[in-house]
């Protein structure tokens, strides 16, 4: 069953090379009861692990069942090492936060995915640990923990079992349980090969080898060989990724964040931070973005300004007195020549010193046409607008914003009151609907009246200051604007030197897309500067993953000594980065929800989170546990068994 042909094998220490084991050729066969013995050093625990396929020799054959173990991968060694061979350790090796049965059926995972309780428990009672099922490994002694050991070493019914020094930390009571343990299992058809100080456990073996600086000295056996053994068939071994397998991993991990629970919160803290960044971010981002949008398509959509600008004639500005003025019939004519315009409406501006009773006001009185009404979205909502007629008869009403009603009312109905404005009184006609303040200007802070009435009556001028236009199609816009201009540079004769200044034509649809734009661009800044966050989140999940494998290493060697494929300990170490970085996403979510909620009542935002960025913020999340978690899975992963094991 195990043919070793000259093996060696020789350590490096520094730049020497040291021989161990020298030379050694060795048969055993199925059913024996071998021990070996020897001074300390030489080199018994190395041939131990070459035979237990945890270590390779430097040269030389080692055939077990007919097969080369040195052609083998890492993983394929992995997978024999769990099918037919159990490993007893000196130091028992058990995992501390693990209760004994989940001890004793942990290598189940890498041959069926999952812990089988009555595997374990049937093995644990075999050893007589049956109520000692639940405890942890630190509440039992050490006699204890060594049949734990054993257990687990028999979970996948292997065929070998290798105890090196089993015996060798435990009171002589406990030896003698040991060794009639290891006895019932030879009995029962299993080679067991021990290695062993004391001459007694050495003398109750049924071969006893004997070594001396790294070399054979003496093999003599005592009983003979048996010969009852059936012949069995080799086993076969499955190799499956299993779901099973993850979900196994997912509840260790959890177990072992829930053992760290200080640690495991904050390495969460960056991933929560920087989710909670994100998903509040992009909320209240897009909630600013609507109320931007909502604030200017309140000013008007497909809107052009016409303006008066300044006339140079030989490089010089005009005098005031004769500058171009633009005049009603200016956007009469324009109304009535342009195609593709809905409406216009020529307007003037001034500010007024506005009083009811004993309250004074100063705003921004505007003489504006009906049409204005509905181009600005200002009809009122309490009382009327005034009508061409009014405009024609210059009459004296008015049309109050909010900000004025408020200042002058307090909760009154000004409808149908009269106030004064520079001293001329008006009849209040109706309440413009409410704006809210973009930037530092209240929208709400105005008065509107007719253009002829301002014109004539208020502000004593015979030109108007603006004229809007609106058009009719959002894609004539720019055309109509061309027209406009042209149209107007015919009508006042401009030099061609100076038609550049003449007039200015404000488009409002370019304004909104560039305060649009810049909206956009500031919440995807924002956006960013969130998913840096989210990256230096990661980096410190990553930093807590790479002490855990440091800390862990002698577990990693444990898991692969009993079985675990590299990809075994890459998922184990995945799953437990990304379960921290699920759950501090989760919490991310929940905070940034809280964040948007808290702001959208205080700033009165309509904000909301969207399912696609919790969505975003949770691939995001897993996504940084996978890529910042590979690092130190990968790490684990490579890790040799034996220096693993040795590593304090
Ligand atoms: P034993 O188990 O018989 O006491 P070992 O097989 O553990 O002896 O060790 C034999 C010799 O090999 C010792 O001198 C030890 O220092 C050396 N040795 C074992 N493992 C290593 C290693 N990984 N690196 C360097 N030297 C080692
Ligand atoms: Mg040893």
């Amino acid at each position: 069953m195990i043919e070793l042909k000259n093996i060696t094998k020789s350590f490096q220490m520094g730049d020497t090379l040291v021989p161990v084991l020298k030379n050694i050729s060795l048969k055993i066969e199925r059913g024996d009861f071998v021990a070996i013995m020897g001074p300390s050093g030489s080199g018994k625990s190395t041939l131990m692990n070459i035979l237990g396929m945890l270590d390779i020799p430097t040269t030389g054959s080692y055939l077990l069942n007919d097969i080369e173990v040195a052609t083998l991968t890492e993983d394929e060694l992995a997978i024999i090492r769990r099918g037919e061979i159990g490993f007893i350790f000196q130091q028992f090796n058990l995992l501390p936060r693990l209760a004994a049965w989940q001890n004793v059926a942990l290598p189940l995972i890498y041959s069926e995915g999952k812990l089988d309780f009555e595997k374990a428990k049937n093995l644990l009672e075999q050893v007589n640990l049956g109520d000692r099922l639940y405890h942890k490994t630190n509440e039992v002694s050490g006699g204890q923990m060594q049949r734990i050991a054993i257990a687990r070493s028999l979970i996948n019914s292997p065929r070998i079992v290798f105890a090196d020094e089993p015996t060798g930390n435990l009171d002589s009571k406990s030896e003698k349980e040991i060794l009639a343990i290891l006895r019932k299992l030879n009995d029962q058809g299993i080679t067991v090969i021990i290695v062993t100080h004391e001459e007694e456990i050495g003398k109750e073996a049924n071969r006893l080898i004997r070594m001396r600086d790294g070399e054979i000295q003496s093999d003599e056996r005592f009983v003979p060989l048996r010969t009852d053994l059936e012949k069995v068939a080799p086993k076969t071994y499955g190799s499956q990724f299993s779901w099973k397998e993850i979900l196994e991993h997912f509840n260790q991990g959890t177990r072992t964040l829930a053992a760290n629970k200080v640690r495991s919160v904050l390495s969460m803290l960056g991933i929560l931070i920087g989710v909670a960044a994100v998903v509040a971010m992009l909320a209240l981002g897009s909630g600013a973005q609507k109320s931007i949008e909502d604030q200017l398509s309140a000013m008007g959509s497909n809107l052009l300004v016409l303006r008066a600008g300044n006339v140079r004639v030989g490089g010089v500005v005009q005098e005031s007195g004769t500058r171009i003025r633009i005049t009603m019939e200016d956007a009469k004519a324009i109304k009535e020549q342009i195609p593709g315009i809905q409406d216009v409406s020529p307007n003037v501006t001034g500010r007024g010193q506005v009083t009811y009773l004993n309250k004074n006001w100063n705003t921004s009185v505007a003489g504006v046409t009906p049409s204005y009404a509905r181009m600005r979205t200002s009809v009122p909502d309490f009382g009327r607008f005034f009508s061409d007629d009014e405009g024609q008869q210059r009459a004296l009403v008015a049309v109050i914003g909010r900000t004025v009603a408020r200042e002058l009312y307090g909760t009154q109905n000004p409808i149908g009151t009269m106030i004064k404005i520079n001293k001329v009184n008006f009849l209040v006609i109706g309440l413009l609907p409410e704006k809210g303040a973009s930037g530092p200007q209240d929208q709400d802070d105005r008065i509107l009246i007719p253009t002829q009435t301002g014109m004539y009556r208020l502000f004593g001028k015979n030109y108007v200051d603006s004229i809007d236009i609106q058009v009719t199609r959002k894609e004539d816009i720019d055309g109509v604007e061309e027209s406009v201009k042209e149209a107007m540079l015919k009508r006042y004769r401009i030099p061609v030197s100076s038609q550049d200044d003449a007039f200015q034509i404000f488009n409002m649809a370019e304004l909104q897309n560039a305060i649009t734009q810049s909206s956009k661009t500031i919440s995807t800044l924002l956006a960013t500067i969130a998913a840096i966050s989210l990256v230096v989140g990661g980096i410190g999940i990553m930093n807590i993953m790479l002490v855990s494998v440091t800390e862990r290493t002698k577990e990693i060697g444990l898991r692969k000594a009993v079985g675990a494929k590299r990809n075994d300990i890459l998922m184990q170490f995945l799953t437990e980065s990304v379960l921290v970085s699920f759950l501090g996403g989760f919490m991310g979510i929940v905070l940034g929800w809280t964040i948007t909620f808290t702001f959208s009542i205080i700033i009165g935002w309509n904000a909301s989170v969207s399912w696609q960025s919790i969505a975003l913020a949770f691939g995001f999340s897993v996504m940084i546990g996978i890529v910042f978690g590979i690092y130190p899975a990968h790490k684990a992963s490579k890790l040799h068994p034996i220096e693993a094991l040795r590593y304090e």
